[in-house]
């Protein structure tokens, strides 16, 4: 008993020494606990609950050489700055390193805590020889689905990494992941070895994230004004390369803020070059297709916005899941419109028939959540089969309740309607016939002749585009090629009364939204020089200013106004080497202001 307290305190005390945090998030401490006790282990960790640490802060107390087994070089590079940056040792091998053989020498001394390579290099005679010169503390292995044919991004040379920690059975593995299903959390379990008990699956949710999902009336312009509320970095996701380069060239306009595109028909250089430029930025829009977001681990980024609907609700997820990695609050912004459906449910006749069923799933699970007059988040953590409580007052609709209306009756008259006029008129028309607004074009039809001419009254008149919004994307109403509407599938359903139709209540005049807090004094002086001193060192060590503190421990600094190194170290996120190397500086500034 005796000897795990004393690991416990250790443990607390490498965290506060090597990271400057107080405490553990969520499961970090389970996993920690478990590698330190030499047992193997597959951590299921959203995205931003800090998964690095746990293998991180292992590798600096143990040991021997973490090995971390890691895809995308890019993310490598990133997690070797961040780790640098605390004072830890570590290297990575990899094909665009000049100074391999001085990391090879290092590892063989025993020198290095962390050693990052690609799994292909993992997966050859020579680093397993390699391996065999130095004692090892753990294998690391990174986005460990891509290990499993069931997960999203199998990658075979995954499948050599079992041959290899074989080889050193001895050493603990430990496997780690964001997005990872019953199915293929089993099959990563088998595929690497690690018993069944070393499953840690952390919560889905993301609190400080405020999900708000609204219809697009003019996206541009919803935009723009996002872009005017909310200071810090963020991406804006669009679904085609014409729509980015658009949105970014009038964003940037509107917005006079440095706004940048990305999507793959760029030059390589020209993307490596945005997206170097985006890590970097205390304050730029990157307007991307989602080809841009795999491999990008900056903490910072304070909205993600989807000026269109996404693919699912996973993706939705992992896409949002880009804000606010540093615990800050950050915003999640859908702006969504009936056409998004209606061309999305056209595609589905595009896919083979085996795919057809789970891509219609998929589209309807996505439309509950936009349609929902309840808690978004409640929809998304029961979407990854956990049991949140109904309300979690950060999201628009908990915010804001929407008033519900049993829009069924109204429901029965617009399909109706759509029949009658033969599945082949668009909404306007329909509204004109609904309403017995004959014109021309009604009367030439014989429409003016039909028993649902004129049975919509002034009042509900209102709420028909709404409605034909909600039937599309719950695909109760389907496009036609010709831009008209066509029953969908539960369209018999409500026009026999077997199934209801609630509708949101649409706002009486069209409300921006309010501005969410940004945790930052505005115009505190201090926290401004701390934040241009800051600049000043990241580009002098050339990283990202993140990299030398986060947004929260300069807040905290200017808030409590350290005086000396002993306090300015007592401070979340100032560990002792970031004092060594940045203490002076700041505690200069602060003693000016
Ligand atoms: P993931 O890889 O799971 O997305 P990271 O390892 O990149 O997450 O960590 C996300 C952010 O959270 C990082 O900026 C990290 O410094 C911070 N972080 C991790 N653990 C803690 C903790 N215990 N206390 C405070 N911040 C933490
Ligand atoms: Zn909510």
């Amino acid at each position: 008993m005796q000897d795990l307290a004393d690991r416990g305190l250790e443990t607390e005390a490498a965290l506060r020494r090597v990271f400057g945090f107080e405490s553990f998030r969520g499961v970090q401490r389970q996993v920690v606990d478990r590698v330190l006790a030499g047992r193997s282990t597959l951590a299921v960790m959203p995205t931003g609950a800090g998964k690095s640490l746990t293998y991180q802060l292992p590798a600096t107390m143990l040991p021997g050489t973490c090995v971390v087994i890691s895809p995308l070089i890019a993310l490598m590079h990133d997690q070797l700055r961040s780790a640098r940056a605390n004072g830890i040792a570590a290297a990575t091998l990899t094909s665009v390193d000049e100074d391999r053989a001085a990391t090879v020498a290092a590892f063989c001394a025993g020198e290095l805590d962390l050693l990052y390579v690609a799994p292909e290099r993992a997966s050859q005679p020579h680093f397993r020889e390699l391996l065999g010169q130095a004692p090892l503390a753990l294998f690391a292995v990174d986005e460990a689905h891509c290990v499993s044919e069931w997960g999203h991004d199998f990658r075979p040379d995954y499948r050599q990494l079992r041959p290899l920690m074989d080889a050193f059975g001895d050493v603990p593995r430990l496997a780690l992941t964001a997005t990872a299903d019953a199915h293929t959390r089993a099959d990563v379990l088998a595929q690497l070895g690690i018993p069944e008990d070393g499953l840690i699956v952390a919560g889905f949710d993301r609190p400080n994230i405020r999900y708000a999902i609204r219809h697009r009336e003019n996206g541009a312009r919803q935009l723009a004004q996002l872009l005017a509320e909310q200071p810090g970095p963020g991406i804006v996701y669009a679904p085609t390369r014409k729509k980015v380069e658009a949105l970014a060239e009038s964003l940037g306009k509107a917005s006079g803020r440095p706004v940048r595109p990305y999507h793959a028909g760029l030059e390589p250089g020209v993307r490596a070059d945005n997206q170097a430029a985006f890590v970097a930025s205390e304050d730029m829009v990157m307007v991307a297709t989602v080809a841009f977001g795999m491999g990008i681990d900056k903490p910072d980024v304070r909205f993600v916005a989807h000026a269109g609907i996404p693919k699912s609700i996973e993706a939705y997820y992992q896409e949002t899941g880009r804000a606010g990695r540093d615990g800050d609050p950050a915003e999640a912004i859908m702006l969504w419109a009936a056409g998004d459906f209606a061309q999305a449910r056209q595609r589905l006749g595009e896919v083979d028939e085996a795919r057809q069923a789970g891509e219609r799933t998929r589209l309807d699970a996505l439309a509950r959540l936009v349609e929902t007059p309840g808690c978004r988040r409640a929809v998304l953590l029961r979407h990854f089969g956990e049991d949140p409580p109904e309300r979690c007052g950060n999201c628009d609709n908990c915010l804001e309740a929407p008033g519900v209306i049993d829009a069924s009756e109204l429901a029965r008259k617009l399909l109706s309607a759509v029949y009658r006029t033969g599945q082949s008129f668009g909404l306007g028309h329909l509204q004109k016939v609904l309403t017995g607004a004959g014109d021309e074009r009604v009367r030439q039809r014989g429409h003016d002749q039909l028993s649902v001419f004129g049975i919509v009254g002034a009042d509900e008149a209102k709420l028909l585009a709404p409605l034909a919004r909600a039937l599309q994307a719950r695909g109760s109403l389907l496009a036609t090629e010709h831009g008209g509407l066509k029953l969908g599938t539960d369209a018999r359903a409500i026009l026999k009364g077997d199934a209801s139709v609630e509708i949101v209540r649409p706002p009486e005049t069209r409300k921006e939204r309010r501005r969410s807090e940004t945790p930052n004094p505005a115009g505190d002086p201090l926290f401004e020089a701390l934040r241009a001193l800051r600049r000043e060192l990241a580009a002098e060590a050339q990283v990202p200013p993140y990299v030398i503190f986060h947004d929260a421990t300069l807040r905290e600094m200017a808030a409590n106004r350290p005086a000396s190194l002993d306090e300015l170290g007592a401070i979340p996120g100032v560990g002792a080497r970031k004092l060594e190397a940045y203490g002076g500086a700041f505690l200069g500034v602060i003693r000016q202001h």
